[in-house]
């Protein structure tokens, strides 16, 4: 089935409440009249701890980020693991229950726990909802307590966040689904352990196709297939559409690209790096979005004016673009031959005050991601739309993909975004 997690928005207010009254009264909902409430959902929406499962459009699921202090008193909870997070109210419309729809988003809310911060998952499960203790199972939470609250008996479990979690990033300024992939967190091994997202660097596909999957659930994208293509270090941004999706694998057959834009809901676009820039772009006022892979040759021929002005193209507004700069190689990091500063100082028409060093042996430091930056603040886009992931992906082997760290013998980080 395809999906978005999404953070949830006022307009989406009403649903919610009919998602929660359709809860009431069943078996083993907690919940009565009063609660949750209008209020809650203010809340919740208040502090942005309150994501949706959407199927074309139209919410099935809903989960939250809790801050509820009779839980967070319970003595069962490991000290060791604080700080923990508890997620709530996960609720999912009585026609679409039995489809892991609630496991779906307990992982999402766990990724987006880990994102921010904590160090543990509290969940409670009502002791006697056996269907409910199968269908988590699968997480190997701990059981670490009971406790009797709102007039139930519940199993306090808990889990470490360490674990088998992919560590997606994310950008603060993106709404729509979307993510930048490190190497944690995936079912590959030997030089491709873990996460690895390349489909050419002689990875086992299933082992891909898994990771593929839990990538994308970090991304809060439902979807089997996406775009993607060849990258080839050039500046071709194409205009794509759900014909051009597919699924894993068959990657001898794609299109040479290195970037692509779509204004159609539903189609994630995929571009793949291991030091080299991705850049991901959205209108969410207009609905269309980007993926391109900038290493310093696509950077210097300007592919962010290609994708920038391709997405004008489907109507977006250069006012309303929202730019994140993904983990790439960073200034402490990126050493270049005289070739290279050449080429950046003719984009910049010399505008390159701070952007490189001269070394002693004669070769030079590249800030490219402040490269990128100035291309798109050239093609219009506002400097307060702009974001950068600082994390250098040389620096941090343990995390990240680095080609040059590896010497080549490595997986691949994708990024990912999804109308
Ligand atoms: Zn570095």
């Amino acid at each position: 089935m395809d999906y978005e997690i999404v953070l949830a928005k006022e307009e989406d207010r009403a649903e919610i409440l009919r998602l929660y009254r359709l809860q009431k009264g069943r078996e083993y909902c907690p919940w009565d009249e009063d609660y949750p409430s209008d209020e809650t959902v203010s809340f919740d929406l208040s502090r942005d701890a309150l994501f949706v499962l959407k199927t074309e459009g139209s919410i099935k699921a809903a989960v939250s980020i809790e801050e509820d202090e009779d839980v967070d008193r319970l003595g069962c909870w490991d000290k060791e693991l604080a700080p923990g997070g508890e997620l709530a109210r996960l609720a999912v419309l009585p026609e679409e229950q039995n489809r892991g729809l609630a496991r779906i988003l307990l992982q999402f809310g766990m990724e987006e726990l880990k994102r921010r911060g904590y160090r543990s998952i509290h969940f409670l499960v009502n002791k006697h909802n056996i269907k409910a203790l199968k269908s988590y199972a699968v997480f190997g939470f701990r059981t670490v307590g009971e406790c009797h609250m709102y007039e139930q008996d519940f199993l306090c479990y808990e889990k470490e966040l360490s674990d088998r979690m992919t560590d997606t990033r994310r950008s603060k300024l993106i709404t729509f689904p979307h993510g930048f992939s490190t190497r944690n967190g995936g079912v590959s091994t030997g030089i491709f352990e873990s996460l690895n997202l390349g489909m050419n660097r002689g990875d086992n596909e299933d082992s891909v196709k898994e990771n593929y999957k839990r990538f994308f659930a970090s991304c809060g994208i439902g979807s089997r297939s996406f775009v993607c293509g060849k990258q080839v270090h050039g500046k071709n941004v194409m205009i794509v559409d759900q014909s051009d999706a597919r699924e894993p694998y068959g990657y001898e057959k794609l299109f040479e690209a290195d970037g692509y834009v779509t204004k159609t809901p539903g189609v994630p676009l995929v571009v793949f790096t291991a030091d080299c820039i991705p850049l991901l772009l959205a209108d969410e006022k207009n609905r269309v979005v980007a993926a391109v892979h900038s290493g310093w040759r696509g950077t210097v021929q300007d592919i962010e004016k290609e994708a920038v002005e391709k997405m004008l193209s489907l109507g977006a507004e250069t006012e309303e673009i929202k730019a994140c700069i993904g983990p790439a190689i960073g200034y402490c990091c990126f050493e270049v031959g005289e070739e290279v500063i050449d080429a950046v100082n003719e984009l910049l028409k010399g505008d390159t005050d701070g952007l490189y060093t001269k070394k002693e042996n004669g070769r030079y430091m590249l800030d490219l991601k402040t490269v990128v930056k100035k291309c798109l603040l050239r093609s219009g886009i506002r400097e307060e739309h702009i974001e950068i992931i600082e994390d250098c992906t040389m620096c941090l082997p343990g995390k990240y993909w680095s080609h040059r760290y590896t010497n080549g013998e490595r997986g691949s980080q994708a990024a990912a975004i999804m109308i």
